[in-house]
Formats: structure tokens, sequence, C-alpha cells
């Protein structure tokens, strides 16, 4: 219910703006529609002159002010033509924030806004650096020609464009210059004593195979030129070389081995239950660039023409959403956050995974198409991040061009941390209550994570915090003041009323048929319950809960393994031909599938069966095997915090999960005690008291 209700804040549509991020929702504004009032012709064609847009946009601009000029503005082709000028005017073709980044400024800007996200946060400052070092790095380029003149003027020409240039006055000395570096490019003369640029070219694709080569001659020849393709060069010149040409030459390759450096930069995405900082840490990342950060949802997004616009021959047509955010980023290279890309849809007629595959690739991404703007548009300089619940809903290719960082949900003593450190200054803050500042005690904020919030993150937290607030805000301004100056948690309480969540969900106790599991959603981790029960007939299984395919399969190899080893558990008399079994799992809201449960279901079935009362407050997760080994299992760390939550004393993992156990143990103070076995037995040992009666009856008592 409480993420129900989250999704309905969510839906909000339009666009928020907050501490000078972006964030879009659903955008229902009309595209890229004036936000001052209609132009003139006249003014607007000055508009464009001074608006240095690139050649072919201007061209584009000019195309449709002419065609306002002959229209009457009372006609539609007259506004569509408007909206597209000003369009064009309004997106950043050219405006880039300043590249600006140091790599102690941005782990200062990342431990001044987040705890608790040690992997993360190394992480994210090696992306960062590996980022900037790419960025910075000027191409280093070697000139090889034995004329002196010729050297000094290629030398000097490209030094100019900004690249770092050695030279070398033949292919001997060409090569010596790559002990020890490297060159993006060479560009050599073709005619040179002892070793020709023909030569040169072969040995350099020997050594280095990633140098590109442009070779230059003035004694061009149609076999020359096509010799010195065949063996590797991208570009052939002739002398004397026209200047221009070099230049583009030297552009065009540099580009393909940006797009190429930027292929193997990864793309992160953080993959994680909600509210544990994903958004945040994209601020943070922005916040470090000195980029603006704009975020664009991609939930429950099927159509593609939302992404990339409708054309303009559409009535109503707009630019699509990632233009939209572009334009009101106001640059070219802005963070840019793909958000929830595990819940975008699809339908039979277009499919959004397209355009963003086509967004995110480099080699693409230089000429991005909107189908409105209809001109292609550079994004290869936005940093793209994309955010994920739970990465097995997303499709292949996409996956393939992500690094997943994965984000885990919170121990208690972490949130609490979280809380007294973060969110409860900022609350206090946003509700002023800063002369006197209340303060909290530990103890009450513990309470209130512990009474008042049931989830991974710390999104209800922060809800929650502000609700204490409003409460404290009301009280000052009804004169109670002074403001308690140190709540405890008793008071935390009488303002926020009776808890909001059971923490000790499992209840305690013993019960017959029933076993307490764990699950991994893309929420975080939950509590289940197996639930077993017997009645006369036909050897049938029964399953229920809206149980997935795999949970299925768990429940089938549980039974079979039971019957087929009934001497080890107890169960040589249970007529199992004339029993049929139910197999529940309620909570009809947690998604239910994985083979995770196999371990709780065995438990659960031992019980009825056997008649032995199974611990509620011990909580098993394990793939079963059919020979009843317990299989690893994912979502440890989810898992054994749930089980925090949810008030189990002991955990029951597979033996093989013992590295991840470790590191939870590591990383988290106070668990329930875990218990690691190799099989199902030894399980079963630990959550099952010994059998209440004989269980001759083989559960027919039920
Ligand atoms: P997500 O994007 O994963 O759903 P958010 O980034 O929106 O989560 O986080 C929800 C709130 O919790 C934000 O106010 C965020 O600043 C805060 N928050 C989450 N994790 C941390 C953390 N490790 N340290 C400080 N604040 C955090």
């Amino acid at each position: 219910m409480q993420h129900q209700s989250r999704m309905q804040q969510t839906a909000t549509p339009g666009m928020e703006v907050a501490n000078g991020m972006i964030f879009f929702r659903k955008l229902i504004e009309p595209g890229c529609a004036p936000e001052e009032t209609a132009e003139d012709p006249t003014t607007l064609r000055g508009k464009v002159a001074a608006a240095k847009l690139p050649e072919d946009a201007q061209r584009a601009a000019e195309a449709e002010i002419a065609r306002m000029e002959k229209t009457d503005p009372s006609v539609a082709e007259y506004a569509i033509a408007l909206g597209y000028v000003e369009c064009l005017l309004s997106l950043p073709w050219s405006d880039m924030a300043p590249a600006s980044f140091d790599l102690d400024g941005a782990a200062r800007v990342f431990d001044a806004s987040h705890a608790g996200l040690g992997q993360v946060r190394e992480r994210v400052l090696e992306h960062l650096a590996a980022h900037a070092l790419g960025a910075s790095r000027p191409f280093s380029l070697l000139v090889v020609d034995d004329e002196p003149i010729a050297r000094a003027n290629l030398e000097l020409v490209l030094r100019r464009e900004g690249h770092h240039v050695e030279v070398a006055a033949n292919g001997e000395e060409a090569l010596r210059r790559f002990d020890g570096q490297e060159f993006d490019l060479v560009v050599s003369d073709l005619k040179m004593d002892t070793m020709d640029g023909q030569q040169l070219l072969e040995a350099i694709r020997e050594r280095s195979p990633e140098t590109q080569c442009i070779i230059v001659t003035g004694f061009a020849t149609v076999d020359s030129a096509v010799r010195a393709m065949r063996s590797g060069a991208v570009h052939y010149l002739t002398k004397p070389i026209d200047l221009d040409d070099l230049r583009a030459a030297v552009a065009d390759v540099l580009r393909g081995r940006r797009a190429r450096y930027r292929m193997r930069a990864p793309l992160l995405c953080f993959v994680g239950p909600p509210g544990v900082g994903k958004t945040s840490v994209g601020q943070a990342i922005a916040k470090a660039m000195n980029r603006p950060f704009v975020r664009l949802s991609l939930a429950d997004l099927r159509d593609e023409a939302e992404l990339r616009g409708h054309r303009r021959t559409y009535a109503g047509a707009m630019p699509g959403r990632i233009m939209q955010a572009l334009r009101t980023a106001g640059v070219r290279n802005p963070v840019f956050m793909l958000d929830e890309m595990d819940k975008m849809g699809q339908d039979a007629r277009s499919d959004p995974a397209m355009a963003l595959l086509e967004l995110l690739d480099p080699e693409q991404n230089d000429r991005f198409l909107d189908r409105y703007v209809d001109l292609p548009f550079d994004l290869s300089e936005v940093m793209f991040i994309a955010t994920a619940n739970d990465t097995s809903r997303m499709r292949g290719p996409l996956l393939d061009r992500l690094e997943v960082v994965p984000f885990a949900g919170y121990s208690e003593d972490e949130k609490a941390d979280i809380a007294s450190r973060f969110l409860l200054p900022r609350q206090l803050r946003e509700h002023g209550l800063v002369h006197p500042r209340p303060v909290v005690a530990d103890e009450a904020l513990r309470r209130i994570v512990r009474d008042y919030t049931d989830e991974a993150g710390v999104r209800g937290l922060e809800r929650e915090l502000a609700r204490l607030c409003r409460k404290l805000a009301r009280l000052h301004m009804e004169g109670h003041a002074p403001l308690p100056a140190g709540l405890d948690a008793e008071q935390v309480t009488a303002l926020l009323g009776p808890a909001r969540y059971n923490h000790d969900r499992t209840g305690g106790g013993q019960h017959t048929g029933r076993a307490t599991g764990l699950v991994w959603s893309e929420k975080g981790g939950e509590v289940i319950f197996v639930e077993v029960s017997t009645m006369e007939g036909s050897g049938q299984l029964i399953l229920t809960g809206s149980l997935g395919d795999v949970l299925k399969e768990s429940a089938r190899i549980a039974l079979s393994h039971l019957r087929s080893t009934p001497d080890v558990f107890g169960l040589r008399a249970v007529p199992f031909d004339r029993l049929d079994i139910h197999i529940h799992i309620p909570a009809g809201d947690v998604a239910k599938d994985g083979p995770s449960a196999g371990v709780t279901i065995a438990a659960a079935l031992v019980s009825r069966l056997a008649g032995r009362p199974a611990r509620a407050d011990v909580a098993l997760s394990g793939e079963l095997s059919l020979g009843g080994s317990l299989l690893p299992v994912s979502g440890i760390r989810e898992k054994v915090l749930a089980a925090a939550r949810g008030g189990a004393r002991t955990v029951i993992l597979p033996r093989a999960n013992a590295p991840d156990v470790a590191h939870l143990r590591a990383t988290v103070q106070r668990l329930p005690r875990i218990e690691l076995v190799g099989s199902v037995s030894d399980a079963l040992e630990i959550v099952l008291a010994p059998a209440a009666q004989p269980a001759t009856k083989g559960g027919l008592d039920a």
C-alpha cells in the first residue's frame, strides 16, 4: 500500500524544478512552445542571425521565416513555422556548461550529501576520474615529412587546432617515437628516403593497431592512393595541402576516436530498490561536474514518438522528451538521468528502446534525429545515467551498453545515521525550524525507522520526518514554544500517532504447516510465509498466491525430494497418493518468483506432514536441488535486512552464500543470527521442533 501511494504521488504530470535541478515526469507542455509572445518574421530573422545556430539549423530557420513572410498570420501554417523557428532558437546547439572538475571536490560533494554508500562512492569517483581524463586529454599527432618547411607548417596548423603534435623527419625516427607512447594519428608524407610512407604505415599498424594514418603526397597517382588506402590509411591528401581539407580529415579521424573512446567508457546504470539514493547520487554527480541535471522518467513510456517527437506535418506536433529536456537544461552537456529504464513499455507499433539504443550509441548520438526538429543534434557530450529497480526486466541490447552499479538497501543503523545527518536537518530547515533547532534523540529516530517505515530505502523515512516537522511547526505556531529541545522516542510517538508497521511480523511462536521465508523483489527484501494444508484427495498439488513459474517448480522439487526420501523426514507413513496438498503464499502485492523459496516450502511441507511445528522467528532462503542440497541464492543483503525488519531472530542460508554473508557481517553491525547449511535436512533440524505426535495420520488431521 505504501508503494502504491508513492506511485500515485510521482505520477504528477509536468515538470519540477528543485534545487536548481530539473525533473521531468509526464510532460504535457506543448513541445518547444514559444515562451514569449509571437514574433514577427523580421524580429525572428534578427534573432536567428544573432543566435549562432549551426549552418543547417540556420538554413532551416530562414526557410521557415521566408514561408512565414508569404503566409497570413491567421493561417495555421504560420503558427507551425513560428513554433518551429522558436524551437530551433531555444535548443542549446553549442552551449556547454564549462568543463570544471576536480576529484577531491567531487568526493567532497558526495560526502556532503551521502552516507553509507561506500562501494557506490568508489565506483562513481572512478567513473568521473576516467571521464575527466578522457574528455580533457588532447589528441596526440605525429607529423612525418622529410621536408623541414612542410613539417613545420603542418605542425603549426595542427597545434593551432589544440592537438599535441610531435614531428619526425623520416620513417625510422617516426617509429622510434612510438617507444613508450602512442599516437592517435600519424600524418605522413608518402615519398621519403629509406622508408616511404607506405612502409611506415605498415610498420605502425603492427606496432600500434589503434593509430590512424593520413597519407600526404606531392606525386599523387590513383595507384598510390589505392595502395595507401589498402594498407589502412584513412585519408589521402595531395600537396600543396588545402588546409581546410586537412582540418576536415583530422577532425573526421578524431571524431571516430572520440566515439570509440566513449564506446569503451561504460554508461552507469544505478540499480536498486526505491529510496536508496540513486537520484540524489545523480544530482551529486551533476553538482561535482558543475553541469545541470535533468531527469526523464521512462516509466510506462510506450511510444517511441514520445522520446523522438512527431513530424511537423502532424497537427500539434512537438519535439520528443529528449529534446525538451535538453532545451530545459540549456546546455548540450548536462547530466541526464534516464530514470526507471526497467519500467519502459512497448506497444505493437513502436518500441522506445530503439530510440534509447540510438541515444546511448556513441557512433550515432552525435547526430541524434528528433522527428520534429528534423536536424541532427549532437548529444555526444551528454552524460547519461540510467536507473532501474530490477535489471531482469531489461532487454539484452540495452543492458549490454550499461554498467550496473548496485545500490543496496540500508540497515536500521544506517537509516538512523542518514536521518540524523541529512534527512532531519534538511526537513528542519525546510520547515523553518532552525531557531532553536529541535534535537531528536537517536533512539527516537530508530523508533521512527522501526514503527513508521517498512522499506529498503529512506524515502518513507524522509516523509515521516517531514510529518514530524509539520507537527513541530504547528506546535511552534500555536505558541507551545520553546520547542522541545530533545525529543525522545515517547514524544515522537505521541506526535506521530500509533505505529504504522508491526516490526515483529514473524510474530514468534511455532506453527505447524507454516514456515517463514525471504524473497527479493524490486522493492528490496520481504518476509513471506509459506502455508501448507492437506486434505483427503488424490495426490494433487495445489499452488496459490500468484506464484511465478520458477517458484511453482520449486514446490514440485521440494515435494519430490520429500517423497523420494521419506525416512529422512519421518514421512514413511504419509499416504501421498490419498492426499491433496495445498501450498499457499499470502501477500498478494509481493512479486513471488525465483527458486529461493525451495527450502522454505520444504520446511512448511515437513512441518505439516510430520506434525513438527516450525519456529516463526527463523527465516529461510535457499534453492533446493532434487537431491536435497541447498544451492546459493541472490539478494542476501536485502533478504537479511528484511528478516531483521520483520523481527526474525535467525536466518538460514545456503553454505555457498558464505562470501555474501561475510561481506554483510563486515558492513552491518546488528544482524540476526545467520546459520549456513548445506542441505535441506540440516536446515529443517534448526527450524522444526521435534514431532509433537507421531505422524501416523499423514497430516490428514490438518
Ligand atoms: P531513489 O532515486 O533511489 O529512489 P532518492 O535519491 O530519491 O532515491 O532518495 C530518496 C531520499 O533519500 C533523497 O532525499 C535522498 O537524498 C535521500 N537519501 C537516499 N540515500 C541517502 C544516503 N545514502 N545518504 C543521504 N541521503 C540519502
